[in-house]
């Protein structure tokens, strides 16, 4: 496959106007699969018969990847190559904005995502009239007991904490329509995407699909990685922690005024062993005010929070189709 023939002229574009189809796929140190997966991704996407365009985002490969994607030639395959290995999440997020299709479609380069799902992803978008189509996988068999369980959990405590309505075993496969490409990028700081559309809410359609295993090599997200990634769902998606903090030093710290209360009156009734009530009173004086302000300060930065988070706050589109993403309403 070294040379373009005129359907693939045809077929993708490299100049400046849309393409119907932009696929974004990281990569990282996938040097022994990568030729087989993007060969196969390049039948199915010739196949489809549309404009495309294919981004690979190396994320700091320390292996020859870049080498072996450029090796077939592909004029619709361009390479985005990140100065270093930023993680999966920045490399779809650098994808997403260096793309120009109508449609972004993301999948894994290791060859788990079946490039075969990519048509009844565009249909189901189109006769559903969906802007996002979720891919999950109902039974993740190919990944370890462990990994399965961790999913499961992390799931569970991410929808009763965040309170979106993600459904289980989500991928980092899915298409989304551009207007939604671009409201998602506007959103500042490190994006959990899985978490961050339907946070959102678009209309959106849940495809299922069979993982297959690598071409090569192994998965490199163990327990660290699921552990940060549950760590920034919830930071980015919920002040629920802060408020609890602020609620929990609202409440011990009325607790704190009636215990001075006690204090006093036994004091009064000169029940009390000489210096007990003075260092009480400076102990329930002191530490209630230090968590009266606590609650203060953590009402005010959960606002500040919410602020920062900038993340839209609806997702409307006019009957006809075209679609607005508001942030606080406008
Ligand atoms: N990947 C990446 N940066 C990283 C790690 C992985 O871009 O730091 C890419 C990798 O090449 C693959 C996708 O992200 O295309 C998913 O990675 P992996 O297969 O290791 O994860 P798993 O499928 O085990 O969740
Ligand atoms: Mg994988």
């Amino acid at each position: 496959m070294t040379e373009d023939n005129s359907t693939e002229l045809r077929i993708h574009t490299d100049s400046q106007e849309r393409p119907f189809l932009s696929v974004v796929t990281p990569m990282f140190n996938e040097a022994e699969g990568i030729v087989e997966f993007l060969q196969e991704l390049k039948v199915f996407l010739e196949d489809l018969g549309r404009t495309y365009e294919v981004l690979v985002v190396d994320d700091g490969s320390r292996d020859t990847s870049v080498e072996r994607a450029l090796s077939i030639h592909w004029r619709g395959c361009r390479v985005l190559a990140l100065s270093k290995n930023c993680g999966h999440q920045i490399a779809l997020e650098a994808g997403m904005s260096a793309s120009r299709g109508t449609w972004v479609l993301t999948m894994d380069s290791d060859g788990q995502h079946p490039p075969e799902c990519i048509q009844y992803m565009i249909s189901a978008a189109l006769d559903e009239d969906a802007d996002v189509v979720y891919m999950r996988q109902p039974d993740r068999t190919n990944d370890s007991w462990a990994k399965r369980s961790a999913a499961t959990m992390y799931y569970r405590i991410i929808r009763t904490i965040t309170k979106v309505p993600i459904a289980d075993s989500q991928a980092d496969f899915r298409l989304i329509h551009r207007p939604v490409v671009e409201a998602v990028l506007k959103v500042p700081g490190d994006k959990v995407l899985r978490l961050l559309l339907p946070a959102i809410g678009y209309r959106s359609v849940t495809l299922e699909y069979s993982a297959r295993d690598r071409i090569a090599g192994k998965g490199r997200f163990g327990a660290g990685w699921q552990f940060k990634m549950a760590l920034l769902s919830i930071l980015g998606f919920t002040s629920a922690p802060l408020r609890l903090v602020a609620l929990s030093g609202l409440v011990i710290s009325a607790g704190a005024a009636f215990w001075l209360l006690y204090v006093l009156v036994t004091y009064m009734q000169t029940r009390t062993v000489t210096g007990w009530s003075s260092v009480m009173a400076a102990v329930l004086t002191i530490g209630g005010l230090t968590l009266l302000s606590v609650s203060v300060v953590g009402e005010y930065l959960a606002r500040v929070y919410d602020l920062l988070k900038a993340h839209p706050k609806y997702s409307a589109r006019f009957v006809d189709g075209s679609a607005n993403s508001g942030k606080d309403g406008q």
